[in-house]
C-alpha cells in the first residue's frame, strides 16, 4: 500500500450539525468499494487515483500529536471521504489505533462505514463509551444482497452489514443506519424503503437517517452513468439522463411518498429518524452543555 504525506489529520469541523461532530479525521485516502454513487470521486476533491487507497504516513504518531494539543475535547468523526474498515485495515489496524488513542485521551468518535470489521474494535468502543459519546454509522441503500453487489460492488454485501449492527447493537454500541443516497429508479420503491426499516428494527438499530435522492457532481456523473450503464442497462442510463439532466440533486420521483411511509414505520418501530433527536439520543449522558448547538 502506498504511503501519502500528511501534516495534521485531526481537524476541527465546522459540521456540529451533522450527527454533533467536533472534529474530523481519515486515515486513508482514496476507496476500494466501487460505490456506483460514489460523491467522493467527484472532480472538485482533486483525488486521481481514487479506487487505489493509501495510508497517511505516521498517521497514529499525527493523531496523537493532535489529540494531545486540543484544548477541548469532543466527537472526533471518521468515513466521511474513505471507509476506515477498507479490507487494508485488517492488516494496517490504523482505525484501531485511532480509536484506542481517543480513548486514551479521552475523546468520542462517530464512525461512517460500509465495513463489518467494524465489529472487530466493539472492545474499544465500550471503553471509549465509559468516558464519551459513541456512534456508529453503517451505510445501507439496499436490502437485497443481490442490489447492494451491484451498487456498492467491493463492499461486504447488506446482509453482511445488518448483521454487524446487530453485534454492535447487542454490544450496547449506539448504532443505526445512513440510509443515503436513495437512486432513483433503482432503490427508490416502497418495498426498499420498508424492508430496510424492518430488518434495522429487527437488527436493533438505533436510528435510521436517510436522502431520498442522490447528488450528482463533475465526475461522479460520468462515474455513475457508466456504471448504471455496466451494472444494470442501457435503458437504465438513457432513462436517468432523460429525467435528470445536469441536475445537482437528483431527488427520487417518489421522495414525498417514501418519506411519508419512513417516517411512519420508523415510529412505528421506535427508530429515530431526526437529527436532533440522533445526536441528543447518543450524547446523553456525557455533559447537557455539549449540546447548546442544538437549541
Ligand atoms: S464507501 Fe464511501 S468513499 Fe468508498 S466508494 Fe463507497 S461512497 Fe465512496
Amino acid at each position: 500500500m502506498k504511503t501519502i504525506p500528511a501534516k495534521s489529520i485531526v481537524q476541527k469541523t465546522n459540521m456540529e450539525g451533522w450527527f454533533g461532530c467536533d472534529y474530523n479525521m481519515n486515515l486513508y485516502k482514496g476507496c476500494c468499494h466501487g460505490c456506483i454513487y460514489c460523491d467522493s470521486r467527484s472532480s472538485c476533491y482533486g483525488i486521481i487515483r481514487f479506487d487505489e487507497v493509501c495510508k497517511k504516513e505516521n498517521a497514529l504518531g499525527l493523531i496523537e500529536e493532535n489529540l494531545r494539543s486540543k484544548r477541548k475535547k469532543g466527537v472526533v468523526a471518521t468515513g466521511s471521504m474513505s471507509d476506515p474498515y477498507n479490507p487494508f485495515e485488517e492488516k494496517e489496524e490504523l482505525t484501531k489505533g485511532a480509536l484506542k488513542l481517543l480513548d486514551t485521551y479521552g475523546f468520542g468518535v462517530a464512525v461512517a462505514t460500509k465495513g463489518d470489521l467494524i465489529v472487530r474494535d466493539i472492545d474499544i468502543f465500550r471503553e471509549i463509551k465509559k468516558h464519551s459519546p459513541v456512534i456508529c454509522k453503517m451505510t445501507i441503500t439496499a436490502a437485497q444482497d443481490e442490489i447492494s453487489r451491484k451498487i456498492e460492488p467491493n463492499a461486504p454485501l447488506a446482509s453482511k452489514r445488518f448483521s454487524a449492527v446487530r453485534q454492535l447493537s447487542e454490544n450496547g454500541i449506539f448504532c443505526g443506519i445512513l440510509l443515503m443516497p436513495i437512486l432513483p429508479f433503482l432503490t427508490d420503491s416502497e418495498g426498499n424503503i420498508l424492508r430496510i426499516v424492518k430488518l434495522a428494527a429487527e437488527n436493533g438499530a438505533k436510528f435510521i437517517y436517510p436522502a431520498f435522492g442522490v447528488t450528482m457532481r463533475n465526475g461522479q456523473r460520468e462515474w455513475f452513468l457508466s456504471c448504471l450503464e455496466k451494472n444494470f442497462s442501457r435503458e437504465q442510463r438513457e432513462k436517468f439522463e432523460r429525467y435528470y439532466d445536469d441536475r445537482y440533486y437528483c431527488a427520487s420521483p417518489n421522495a414525498k411518498r417514501l418519506s411519508y411511509l419512513f417516517r411512519r414505520e420508523c415510529e412505528r418501530s421506535g427508530i429515530l429518524y431526526r437529527m436532533e433527536d440522533i445526536i441528543r439520543a447518543y450524547r446523553k449522558g456525557y455533559g447537557e452543555e455539549q449540546l447548546s448547538f442544538l437549541k
